[in-house]
């Protein structure tokens, strides 16, 4: 991947099926002993004609390719449409529509709404790890349906503070860490307690709002609030790195997707926390080719750690699910 670093050139490089090849191999197999994904016999021979290997081991479908064990299997479509796909979902800092990703990798809209959201899916963060140091949670609202409305009616509704025909959206956020981003049926108290004791870890340090149904939490966490009817922060005692997500978010949905249906909208906060965890910072200076070499390597269920990626090790974590 080295000396790829926009998206043409990548479009480029992965209209080449080789360089598909070396770069899937690298993460899958990276000591080049290929293992059935079915059942894990590595006595397989490639047949290079039809892009599959033949496993010796009889069970049903004895051929795998590339593409076998990944969200990439069932598809028809190619990895020279695949993975420009995943760079452009990966790289666009406030998400991409379908009708551009179409337009970019020269698919119909539905095809690449379809790969959009199969891509979301793959970059859903498994959440293993448990939030912990300085935490944030909050939550905010998103406007539910907006297809057909004018553009000023949609802003209001996207951005306004409460209604009922929008959704709820809890988030923690670990000061210089990850964020998490979920749906959630109300903001009553067992509905956000239960997320915050999801994501993070007991004895957090926790900084919310002066809402009521965070109330209780002191017993499991350091917890502190910021009463934003008086002031915004309090030293340490703030929700504005969260604020700074939401906005992101907002923008996002607000100005890139022409609607994003209640029942979708778990897939953009993915697609979103995914783009904010690993963007890149001063201690972390990933480039849009790391960012894609990273959520590859989440799609093929071989999860790189940056470290891993910058030491130009490509071999993956061992797995944790
Ligand atoms: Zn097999």
């Amino acid at each position: 991947m080295d000396g790829i670093n926009t998206l043409q050139e990548a479009i480029i490089y992965f209209a080449d099926y080789d360089n598909c090849h070396k770069l899937m191999m690298q993460l899958r197999w990276p000591d080049g002993k290929v293992q059935c994904p079915r059942c894990g016999a590595d006595k397989v021979t490639y047949l290079a004609k039809n892009r599959v290997w033949k496993c010796y081991a009889r069970h049903e479908k004895p051929t795998f390719s590339l593409k076998t064990g990944t969200i990439f299997e069932d598809s028809p479509l190619g990895l020279d449409k695949w993975l420009p796909a995943l760079w452009l979902v990966v790289n666009c800092k406030n998400g991409i529509s379908s009708c551009e990703l179409g337009r970019d990798l020269g698919v119909t809209q539905k095809t690449a709404w379809f790969m959009a959201h199969r891509l979301r899916f793959a970059l859903t963060d498994g959440g293993f790890n448990l939030l912990s140091g300085e935490v944030e949670a909050d939550e905010t609202f998103i406007g539910g349906k907006a297809r057909n409305m004018h553009v000023s009616e949609r802003q209001r509704r996207i951005t306004g503070t409460g209604g009922k025909d929008k959704t709820i959206v809890f988030g923690a956020l670990e000061r210089g860490g990850r964020v998490r981003a979920t749906v959630v049926p109300s903001r009553k108290k067992q509905a956000l307690q239960t997320e915050v004791k999801k994501h993070v870890e007991a004895g957090a340090a926790l900084y919310t709002d002066a809402l009521l149904s965070y109330e209780g939490l002191a017993s499991d966490y350091a917890h502190q609030v910021i009463d934003h009817a008086i002031k915004y922060a309090d030293g340490k005692v703030h929700t504005n790195g969260l604020e700074n997500f939401w906005s992101l978010l907002k923008r996002g949905i607000s100005g890139t997707y022409v609607s994003v249906e209640p029942f979708h909208l778990f897939r953009y906060l993915d697609e979103q926390s995914f783009r904010y965890n690993n963007r890149a910072t001063k201690d972390n200076p990933l480039n849009d080719s790391d960012r894609f070499v990273l959520a590859l390597s989440q799609i093929t269920g071989k999860r790189l750690t940056y470290q891993r990626l910058t030491g130009k090790d490509l071999r993956p974590e061992p797995l944790m699910n």
